[in-house]
């Protein structure tokens, strides 16, 4: 088995196959102590398929909003320092919970990101992590980043056309997404997600 490594640290190739090294979460593949990060599994392993330089590293601290049952949550915390891990749905955020009993470096949060209450708990972060396919998921970004993004701080903000309007062209739909987040950020990037995703964009911004 040949390992190669990513450009990001804590990111490795093997083969084909994106990996992290940590102890493996929800069944999925492992190579020893790699395991395999499936592009169709996890918005965040199609993008790095995608763009390589994602602004991710080891010292980061990041706040992710939507974090589910923590399928992706867990490859990143292979590879950050923190994660403040935010999911409003309780039957998901059970496996969430579980995985973080795993990892000390995850703080479930099962909170409501669009009404912030967990200032007490969360700090000053690095990256700001958003998938929750909500219509108002921009000014969810921007209050949670106005509240606790460092400036100059990344976001990654993932896009599900057909959960914000199903009738309009998906690029029409990430257009007025990215104008709305121009309002506090930077917009670096956006990335189509396919053929990992359908109709879905990754935006990358940095707080202005
Ligand atoms: N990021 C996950 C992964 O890659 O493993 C998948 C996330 S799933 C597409 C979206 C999640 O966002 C759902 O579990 C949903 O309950 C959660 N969500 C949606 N709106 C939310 C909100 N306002 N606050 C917290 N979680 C929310």
């Amino acid at each position: 088995m040949y390992v190669k490594p990513h450009k990001i640290p804590s990111v490795f190739i093997i083969g084909k196959h994106l990996a992290t090294r940590g102890e493996a979460v929800y069944g999925e593949k492992t190579f020893g102590e790699y395991r395999v990060w499936d592009p169709k599994r996890s918005k965040l392993a199609a993008l790095l398929k995608k763009y390589e330089n994602l602004p991710l590293d080891t010292q980061q601290i990041v706040l992710y909003l939507g974090a589910a049952s923590g399928t992706t949550a867990s490859h990143l915390a292979d590879i950050v320092s923190l994660i403040y891990a935010v999911e409003f749905a309780p039957r998901v955020a059970r496996n969430l919970v579980r995985m973080a009993e795993q990892r000390s470096n995850v703080i479930p949060l099962i909170a409501d990101a669009s009404r912030p209450d967990y200032g007490h708990i969360v700090e000053l972060v690095d990256l700001l992590y958003q998938d929750i396919a909500q219509k108002n998921q921009a000014d969810i970004a921007i209050v949670n980043a106005e509240m606790f993004l460092r400036s100059h701080g990344y976001a990654c903000i993932f896009i599900k056309a057909r959960s914000i309007d199903v009738t309009a062209k998906p690029k029409a739909v990430y257009q007025s997404q990215v104008k709305k987040l121009k309002e506090i950020f930077d917009v670096m990037h956006v990335f189509d997600l396919s053929p990992y995703y359908k109709d879905h964009a990754a935006v990358i911004t940095r707080l202005i």
